[in-house]
């Protein structure tokens, strides 16, 4: 993870940190948002990265430039601390295919199986889960469950039949998806590979098989920045969502690193659901302390035990 310093010069940024300063706030903010949010975030990172940070600040405010779930679980871990989400609209495609009354019965449906839900997803489905997981660690934790064990994977569809493929588990698999993940074109993808014999192509696993069957690298939204930081290869094809290429050109300045198109050949794998985000509204968010995620105490609590347990992995 990154840890940044905040810009200074203009009055905006100038008004965010005065006011930062003023309510002992921190901000987090995902990889997948707007490089200007990027670069006035205290802390930068994905899911679990960021679900570690807010475990650890000492901040009583945390300002969070994700998706709702993301704000969701930062409460979920601290309950004193009072979580911001700059705009409420801010949701996520995953999730919302996972509704926590019809997981209910799939679960039901299925006796016996430990239930590993991707952090995408409501406080509701997490409820509902044994642990939790993210695609930074979920092959530790399906290794941390017995192997004779079947397992309800959920919400990401890609990604548990990539899971399934590696680890050989009897996984029962909802069918969820994320639209972002899911509109990158094999066919375009195949002529960008035509264009650049050279690159390597690094896929993020909601991503669907006809292109992590490509992929040199399949990983987490950290994994793919590294392995792009890190890797001897000069181009890199990326099929995540286009807001890691900031971090990547700021960490490799020489390298070139060019998004994989989506089948209606856009160059801009976006989120648009992270994108609602604004500086103003940083600022907005600040003032007012609201919009504030909150949650009754119950399911907070049934929420937190899967997430205490995947934390416990380390
Ligand atoms: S990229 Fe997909 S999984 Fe991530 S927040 Fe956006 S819709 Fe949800």
């Amino acid at each position: 993870m990154t840890e940044k310093a905040v810009l200074t010069s203009a009055p905006l940024l100038d008004e965010i940190q005065r006011l930062k300063e003023d309510r002992n706030a921190v901000i987090l903010a995902h990889y997948y948002q707007d490089p200007e949010i990027q670069d006035l975030a205290d802390y930068l990172g994905d899911s679990l990265q960021l679900a570690q940070v807010a475990t650890k600040t000492d901040a009583e405010v945390i300002v969070f430039c994700g998706v709702h779930f993301m704000a969701e679980t930062a409460k979920i871990l601290n309950p004193e601390k009072k979580v911001l989400l700059p705009d409420l609209s801010a949701g996520c495609s995953l999730a919302e295919s996972c509704p926590a009354d019809k997981f209910e019965s799939f679960i039901q449906r299925h006796p016996g199986h430990a239930v590993v839900s991707y952090i995408n997803t409501t406080a509701a489905v997490k409820a509902l889960s044994d642990i939790i997981c993210t695609s930074s660690n979920m092959e530790r934790v399906l290794a941390s469950i017995p192997e004779d064990q079947p397992v309800i994977f959920a919400p990401d569809s890609n990604m548990g039949h990539y899971l399934k493929k590696r680890t050989g588990r009897r996984m029962e698999i909802w069918p969820g998806t994320c639209t972002v993940h899911v509109a990158f074109s094999a066919q375009l993808l195949q002529m960008l590979r035509t264009k650049y014999p050279d690159a390597l192509l690094l896929a993020h696993p909601e991503c669907d098989e006809t292109i992590l069957s490509q992929a040199d690298h399949v990983g987490s939204t950290t994994a793919i920045i590294k392995a792009a930081v890190e890797g001897r290869a000069q181009q890199y094809l990326i099929a995540t969502e286009a807001g890691v290429i900031h971090q990547m050109e700021q960490l490799a300045p020489g390298k070139e690193f060019i998004p994989v198109p989506t089948i209606d050949d856009c160059p801009c794998s976006l989120c648009p659901y992270m994108r609602v985000h604004t500086p103003e509204k940083v600022l907005q968010v600040l003032r007012d302390l609201s919009p504030e995620i909150t949650l009754e105490e119950e399911l907070r609590l049934k929420a937190l035990r899967p997430l205490e347990r995947m934390m416990a992995l380390g």
